[in-house]
């Protein structure tokens, strides 16, 4: 990072920080699609083999237009220190790689994204890294969970598809204590809204497949922090295992970068009247959105969050039938999983992203079959609610 990128505001980083320009003078960022890189002679080549000299020398430890997208993230998320992955699930699994050994432990927000569960419930556990899974708002439980083994705490805020809150702040100081590290996953708020390393956490991880391309185009991950925790331990990993993201894809997401904060402005501004509408929908029963009064840690969200972002759920009277009901009579959303994208997508989480879970589970964690998801994306609002509208019987 340059002297200037440090200086420049939020929206001026988004744009600008890491572009290096070549020779040609273009404007828009060059991309480099090339697995390797020549040298001078072979004593310039085992410098930079020795490292005694900076420099690029193979695509798998690094590219300039990768190392752009890494600038101009860890610029916006207040880092020293990024490295841009293959997929998100290869950031959070570079970080675990990189940062913890056989006998470790962690503890979990038992709301997080599936496949994370995944990773740390069968594939961490086969190396000796054990996983304690706490209720993300109950810092009490987050508390008696920590034992003399656990190094990572690990949380997403808000959560999904309850858009439950962890006080990150609060939990950087407990993590600090008891000398962990937290990590956050900070795929559905982006730097654009929460920036957790500012709030104490030591690690920010990215789905840049979400927000952060925004527009539904690229699988691709990131991790940010500390010079020493992910300039050195993850990117080891990623350097030596490979996970590492194409120059194809970073140019993709240095694009979606440079829009970032309008679009989660208007993401935003688009939930917020989506959830005020469906509150008063009387087939609606619950509205769970961090941008309500009625929410429950709304007090939270306002000091921790500069908007309530894009993700919203609600339940409807009359079970998954009727929830079934109303995502078959929508014409213009897009029944996906995916989110974060400039189309609004609506999903069903019990029989979907939740579906692996028992039925107790689901209970437990309060997915009812009633639920409905959606990813507010950036049409007209009006058209949004007409769309739903016919599955409510208006
Ligand atoms: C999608 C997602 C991931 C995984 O990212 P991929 O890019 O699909 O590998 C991790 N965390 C959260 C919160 C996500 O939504």
């Amino acid at each position: 990072m340059t002297m200037e990128d440090e200086e420049w505001g939020f929206a001026t980083n988004a744009v600008r920080a890491g572009q290096a320009r070549t020779g040609e003078g273009e404007h828009s960022e060059a991309i480099f699609p090339t697995s390797s890189f020549v040298f001078n002679s072979a004593a310039e080549a085992a410098a930079r083999f020795a490292g005694d000299e900076p420099g690029n020398i193979y695509s798998r430890f690094t590219n300039p237009t990768v190392r752009n997208f890494e600038q101009r993230l860890a610029a916006i998320e207040g880092g020293d220190s990024c490295v841009a992955t293959a997929s998100g699930m290869a950031a959070i699994m570079s970080v675990c790689m990189g940062l913890l050994r056989t006998g470790d432990h962690i503890v979990s927000s038992r709301s997080i994204f599936g496949s994370t569960t995944m990773l740390f419930n069968k594939y961490l556990e086969r190396f000796g890294i054990s996983t304690s899974y706490v209720a993300l708002e109950d810092m009490a439980a987050w508390e008696q969970a920590i034992g003399p083994n656990t190094r990572l705490l690990f949380l997403e805020t808000p959560s999904n598809p309850l858009t439950e809150l962890g006080d990150v702040a609060a939990l950087a100081e407990l993590a600090h204590s008891n000398d962990c590290l937290l990590v956050v996953d900070n795929c559905f708020c982006t730097p654009a809204i929460m920036r957790p390393l500012e709030l104490g956490a030591d690690i920010v991880v990215h789905s840049a497949t979400k927000y952060l391309d925004g527009q539904g185009r690229c699988v691709g991950g990131a991790v940010v922090g500390d010079a020493n925790l992910v300039g050195e331990e993850v990117f080891g990993v990623l350097r030596t295992a490979g996970p590492t993201m194409s120059p194809f894809n970073a140019w993709v997401f240095l694009k979606g970068l440079e829009t970032l904060s309008l679009r989660m402005q208007r993401h935003s501004e688009n939930a917020t009247k989506l959830a005020h509408w469906l509150q008063q929908q009387p087939q609606v029963e619950k509205v769970f959105y961090p941008g309500l009064d009625t929410h429950p840690q709304y007090e939270l969200a306002q000091r921790q969050q500069s908007l309530p972002g894009g993700i919203l759920s609600f339940e409807l009277a009359g079970g998954k039938q009727a929830a079934w009901e109303l995502i078959d009579s929508t014409r213009m959303l897009s029944i996906t999983a995916n989110l974060g994208d400039t189309k609004t997508t609506i999903t069903h989480p019990a029989t979907t992203t939740h579906g692996r879970l028992t039925a107790e589970e689901r209970a437990e964690s309060g997915i009812s079959d009633s639920l409905i998801r959606v990813s507010v994306g950036l049409e007209e609002v009006a058209d949004i609610q007409a769309d739903l509208s016919r599955g409510l019987g208006l």
